[in-house]
């Protein structure tokens, strides 16, 4: 590691002067994503500026208009064991405690879940090309190993995909990114934040290099009775999903009034198909109608090889996920694994 300056910002509008035009200083919240980053010398930042403290950055709160906000630096833990969070988004929680291990999420903070990076091996590798790492070098992963890789919304300049459990539910959950920065604040829709990679896989987000995220916000809504998060991955615990699938329905009787389907381990952000949605809202919540929306959801997926499976087993998955979602209480224990 190189040597670096540490700062101490004593509020955000501070933070963000002291980033403000400097390539090379990051905002440092858990941390748990940039250090390893760090170690691997994949970024090298020669100042940091610690946010976790911010009394601003800290809350969880109900807004007038019954949205719950959660400040950025607010451990990932702590939101998940939240009261409200708990009792008005357990899609949230469930997605969370589907993450990583208790002690990253104790450590980890929710600006920073939004911003991990790609875990694909050859980003990590700083010996071997990389397009995320160096635009123009190369993506040995499309003809490589890519059975961790994306099956939707890939370019031919990037497979990679984004690893986050947290943001799945986020998706489905139409959550807001508020953010502040040297030109004021702004809000960014979720589906807006995370990027595809087209012809810039460098950039993972829509956020400008020096605005710091501040809150995410969760508008009000009738998801909290059926839900369920349902992650697959090699290892039962502390691995990243092959899928994940996060689903809220709204139900009158047998009857689904509106659908939210999120899916991770698939594409390089949360990936979300409103045809999907759209096509379950009025019909009867069978397994065959959730199959047919498994089958728009996936429409358009494609392998490279070593994760062609991945088709089959989203498919699978988005079914399953949205059965367990019409009685979360009865679903078996190894449905919702935590770390
Ligand atoms: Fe790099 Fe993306 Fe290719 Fe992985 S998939 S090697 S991150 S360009």
């Amino acid at each position: 590691m190189n040597n670096f300056e540490y700062k101490k910002a004593q509020n955000v509008a501070e933070s963000i002067n002291l980033v403000a035009g400097r390539e090379n200083t990051k905002f440092l919240a858990g941390g748990t994503n940039l250090v390893d980053l760090w170690k691997y010398n994949i970024t090298n930042p020669d100042e940091l500026v610690d946010v976790n403290h911010l009394d601003e950055l800290l809350q969880i709160q109900t807004l007038p208009n019954g949205a719950l906000r959660l400040g950025a630096s607010v451990k990932n833990a702590d939101t998940a064991y939240h009261p409200e969070v708990e009792n008005r988004y357990p899609l949230l929680s469930k997605a969370i405690l589907a993450g990583a291990s208790p002690q990253i999420r104790n450590m980890a903070s929710n600006g920073g879940n939004l911003l991990q990076r790609t875990r694909c091996y050859y980003f990590y590798d700083a010996e071997v090309p990389c397009n995320k790492r160096i635009p123009g070098s190369g993506c040995p992963a499309k003809d490589g190993h890519n059975r961790i890789h994306a099956i939707l919304g890939t370019s031919e300049h990037c497979i990679a995909v984004f690893p986050s459990d947290m943001c799945v539910a986020l998706a489905a959950l139409d959550a807001v990114v508020n953010v502040a920065g040297p030109a004021g604040t702004r809000a960014i829709a979720f589906a807006d934040f995370h990027r595809l990679p087209g012809d810039r896989p460098d950039l993972d987000n829509t956020l400008k290099p020096d605005e710091l995220i501040t809150s995410i916000d969760l508008p009000d809504n009738n998801f909290a009775t059926h839900y369920s998060y349902l992650k697959l991955r090699d290892r039962h615990s502390y691995a990243f999903a092959l899928v994940s699938v996060a689903t809220a329905l709204q139900l009158d009787g047998d009857t689904i009034v509106d659908a939210r389907i999120a899916l991770g381990g698939v594409a390089h952000k949360p990936w979300r198909s409103v045809a999907a949605e759209n096509f379950l809202k009025g019909k009867e919540a069978t397994t065959e109608n959730f199959g047919k929306a498994a089958d728009l959801i996936l429409e358009g997926a494609k392998g490279f090889g070593n994760n062609d499976f991945k088709i089959k087993l989203a498919k699978k998955a988005i079914q399953r996920n949205c059965i367990m979602a019409l009685n979360p209480d009865s679903q078996e224990p190894g449905a919702q694994p935590s770390a």
